[in-house]
């Protein structure tokens, strides 16, 4: 059936673009990936600096690819984004990520809460929700633990839109966060009309801290929206201590990045975090 898989590209290609051919090829390999098991999941931890310990695991995908080796979510996500492969995806990124958390809560370790990054076409499908409520009662799950990080650029393409669906998972408990905030243009007011209780700001922005006024400036003038909104922030991207201590200063408590931890597998978080 492989081979019969190829001669049918060898085929379409002679009509196709390279890239259409490229395209199709890697979107048939998409969909083998999920069935061979070749996704990963890695978990990058989110600190309270007040108190140095575990505020959260963000679940990021990896691809184990058989010929090229470890692939980043860049290099395949936004080609799965293009259709229904990323609901298939994300399913399997949601049940593996829910089944560890309870997993280790029930180990009596705490991994506080799970950040899942949602995209619109997740939003927009017309089973999400139950897709999301069967994975937590499956599994037992609960919703108190789960942070839905969507991207700013995303949801503020048509907020009115999106405004309802949020409100259903608000709702239910869980967290709804803006991801990569700062990056796009979010007006104040659909702040306030959007049932969203996390910024997490991007990490071109925490990069120039504390050498860029401009940088310093938006990251002051996002604490100073948010207290008042009863908004809590992430700082994205955390690479040197010099970050963190300016941060610190200008009244951050959580933060992520390479300067705390990369992201690693759910046996590192257990080594170097949970079980220490
Ligand atoms: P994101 O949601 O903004 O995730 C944060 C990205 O920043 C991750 O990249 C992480 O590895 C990286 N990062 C963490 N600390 C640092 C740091 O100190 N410095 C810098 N420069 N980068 C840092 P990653 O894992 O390559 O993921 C890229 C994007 O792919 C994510 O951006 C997210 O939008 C998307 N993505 C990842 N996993 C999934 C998934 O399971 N489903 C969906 N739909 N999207 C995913
Ligand atoms: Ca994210
Ligand atoms: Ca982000
Ligand atoms: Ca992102």
């Amino acid at each position: 059936a492989k081979e019969e898989g190829r001669n049918s590209y060898r085929f379409y290609s002679k009509e196709m673009t390279t890239l259409a051919f490229e395209r199709l090829v890697m979107e048939e390999n998409l969909q083998q990936a999920l069935e061979n098991k070749e996704f990963r999941l890695y978990y990058q931890p989110q600190f309270d600096t007040r108190t140095g310990e575990i505020s959260g695991l963000e679940a990021l995908i990896r691809w184990e690819h058989p010929k090229l080796g470890l692939l980043l979510p860049d290099q395949f996500i936004p080609l799965a984004e293009e259709n229904e492969l990323i609901l298939k995806i994300d399913r399997w990124v949601m049940r593996t990520a829910m089944e560890q958390f309870v997993q280790w809560y029930e180990e009596g370790l705490n991994p506080g809460r799970l950040g899942l990054n949602l995209v619109i076409r997740q939003l927009n499908s017309s089973d999400f929700i139950r897709t999301l409520e069967e994975c937590i009662a499956q599994t037992g799950f609960l919703p108190s633990w789960l942070i839905l990080e969507i991207s700013e650029e995303q949801v503020m393409s048509k907020p009115d839109e999106y405004i309802k669906k949020l409100q259903i998972l608000h709702d239910m408990g869980i967290t709804i966060a803006i991801d990569d905030f700062g990056t796009g243009y979010s007006s104040l007011a659909y702040l306030r009309r959007l049932p969203v209780s996390m910024l997490k700001i991007d990490h071109s922005i925490i990069e120039h801290i504390p050498e860029n006024t401009d940088s310093v400036a938006i990251v002051k003038a996002i604490i100073a929206l948010t207290e008042s909104l009863g908004i809590s922030v992430v700082a994205e991207g955390v690479e040197e201590e010099k970050q963190k201590i300016s941060l610190m200063e200008y009244g951050y408590y959580y933060m992520q990045g390479y300067y705390y931890c990369k992201p690693v597998v759910a046996d590192e978080i257990e080594k170097l975090f949970l079980k220490k």
